[in-house]
């Protein structure tokens, strides 16, 4: 049973609750949800980032505000359009099952047209940014003499953009009994000050993850040359086996160029900015929830309203300007009583805006030296070592299979084999041969090592009316032999993949080469399900060729 049950919520929001997964309030709301519905008080709440703040005020105010009048009765102001549009898509979560209970979203940079048509619609809730909540009340007198809950999101935030003055005209619009409720992840000076003119003996509250949280961030910095950036980020994750992480970087180019690399070095990394369609945002967050992807490549605007925040560390690429961004990057990571590492590299020239951050924010960094290859090196090693500890012995059928390999290394004594190992690992120095957890394994890892059966793939498939007997047909004629053991074939539009004996690898590949299928030129490769895109452009190339040559 939901705790959200003890708060005598209508049934209907307790079903989107349940479907929404919330099985207990956050602390947060179990301290702001039963003030606000005794409807006692003013509250200034302050808590992290994704502490759930929305919900302790959409909530309870969607429970008070349940009835079939048609007065607004809640306006939320928050800072920015993405956040008007990710609380007023949150707040609808709640409401599901109540299908005439309206939220209007309005905020600038989109028609005024359509905002004002949903405005007659009669919402209960409008979700604003102050500017065009202005707008609106000049170019038409809009009825706030029934507002009872005004809600300040973000109010820092707010406050820092320089929204004061669009607060207070606001304000002067409704109703002096109105509640004031007050969120914000950082109370500043001027948030103190709105507090006192507008607000009557507010009640206080503030989750300890404010502090706690805070206290189990580890800040850290590393001094870095912008040419060195790149490899150091690529040490750091090789050296934390199990990363989760968000890269910040200040522009989106920034975050192309590093994500490229990082996919292109075999890293299960994704970027994030403003470049991608809401869909493939929808998709990559996805994706990073579920971990599939670990390594996220952000710009701070994209990152907003992400919600995420179990990741084990924030890399700073480089630094914000705002160490109030700065905070909120590294507010993703230490959640949940674990401690998180926020790291920044940082220039000789940056290390200036470190102390900026420092002594505003009250944070403290401490130096760590850039992890050497050696580093790196040791940690791949371990993990590698790991890996060998945990894997499972191969059943009786597999060792079986695998007999000449077992006969051959036979002769080598427990320790021999053991620095064998080690040389291995030593020789492919680029470390890329070793594959941690990190790094996507590459199915056809294994398919080199000469002892067992092969993946390849050729250009020709359903497109050129290829079929399984025609493959085996072609591959036969060209080695001009039937005892090849052919294993699983699969054909696809453009390619089609098979399987060989290893040992004959080799000569289709080469011997292959030569023929042709409907007078296409056939091409034959080691199967990488990477490169499948090459595989396609040489389809184009071998077309144009025969073009060519008509
Ligand atoms: P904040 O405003 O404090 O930064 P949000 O209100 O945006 O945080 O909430 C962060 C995420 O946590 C959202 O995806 C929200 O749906 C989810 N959430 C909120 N309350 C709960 C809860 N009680 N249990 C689980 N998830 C929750
Ligand atoms: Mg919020």
């Amino acid at each position: 049973m939901s705790s959200f049950n003890k708060y005598n919520f209508n049934e209907n929001l307790l079903k989107s609750i349940k479907d929404l997964n919330f099985n207990k309030p956050t602390p947060i709301q179990d301290k702001v949800i039963p003030e606000i519905l005794s409807l006692d008080k003013d509250i200034i709440a302050t808590a992290q980032t994704g502490t759930g703040k929305t919900a302790a005020f959409g909530l309870p105010i969607i429970q008070l505000t349940d009835n079939k009048n048609k007065d607004i009765e809640c306006i939320i102001l928050c800072p920015t359009r993405e956040l008007c549009l990710q609380i007023t898509k949150e707040l609808n979560s709640y409401c599901t099952y109540m299908k005439y209970y309206r939220i209007v979203a309005i905020y600038g940079g989109a028609k005024v047209e359509t905002q004002i048509k949903n405005l007659k619609k009669n919402p209960k809730i409008i979700v604003c940014t102050p500017g065009r909540l202005n707008d609106l009340i000049k170019r038409k007198r809009m009825d706030f003499s029934l507002v009872k809950y005004f809600v300040l999101d973000e109010a820092d935030e707010m406050l820092s953009m320089g929204f004061k003055s669009e607060i207070d005209k606001i304000l002067k619009e409704i109703p002096l009994d109105r509640k004031i409720y007050l969120f914000s992840a950082t109370l500043s000076a001027k948030v103190k000050k709105i507090t006192e003119t507008y607000m009557s003996k507010p009640l206080m509250i503030a989750t300890s993850s404010a502090n706690k949280g805070a206290e189990t961030i580890k800040h850290i910095y590393c001094i870095s040359t912008k040419s060195k950036r790149y490899d150091l980020i690529k040490n750091i994750i090789d050296i934390n086996q199990n990363i989760y992480t968000i890269i910040f970087c200040r522009t989106r180019r920034e975050t192309n160029d590093i994500s490229n690399k990082l996919i292109k070095d075999n890293y299960n990394a994704k970027v994030l900015n403003g470049d991608l369609s809401q869909n493939e945002r929808d998709r990559v967050m996805r994706q990073f929830r579920e971990k599939n992807i670990n390594i996220l490549v952000a710009t701070d605007v994209a990152s907003r309203g992400i919600d995420v925040n179990n990741l084990s560390h924030i890399i700073n690429y480089n630094l914000p300007d705002d160490p109030e961004v700065y905070v909120h990057r590294s507010g993703r990571t230490g959640r949940a009583g674990k401690e998180g590492i926020s790291i920044a590299l940082v220039s000789k020239r940056e290390y200036k805006r470190l102390r900026e951050i420092e002594k505003l924010s009250k944070i403290s960094f401490t130096q760590i030296e850039a992890p050497t290859d050696t580093e790196v090196f040791k940690s791949q090693i371990k993990s590698f070592t790991d890996r060998i500890i945990n894997i499972s012995l191969p059943n009786e059928k597999e060792k079986e299979m695998f007999k000449d390999f077992y006969n051959k290394l036979n002769s080598f004594t427990k320790e021999e084999i053991i620095g064998k190992i080690i040389s291995m690992n030593i020789e492919s120095s680029d470390t890329t041969k070793i594959n941690t957890n990190n790094k996507k394994s590459s199915k056809n890892e294994m398919v080199d090592i000469d002892t067992q059966i092969s993946k390849l793939i050729i250009n020709v498939g359903r497109l050129d009316r290829m079929n399984p007997q025609e493959l085996i047909r072609l591959i036969n004629k060209t080695i001009r032999s039937r005892d090849t053991e052919i294993g699983k074939i699969d054909i696809q539009k453009s390619y089609s993949t098979f399987e060989v004996d290893s040992k004959a690898k080799k000569m289709i590949i080469s011997k292959m080469k030569h023929i042709r299928h409907n007078r296409k030129l056939i091409l034959v490769s080691i199967y990488n399900p990477d490169l499948i895109d090459i595989s396609k452009n040489k389809k184009h190339k071998s077309k144009k060729r025969r073009r060519r040559k008509k």
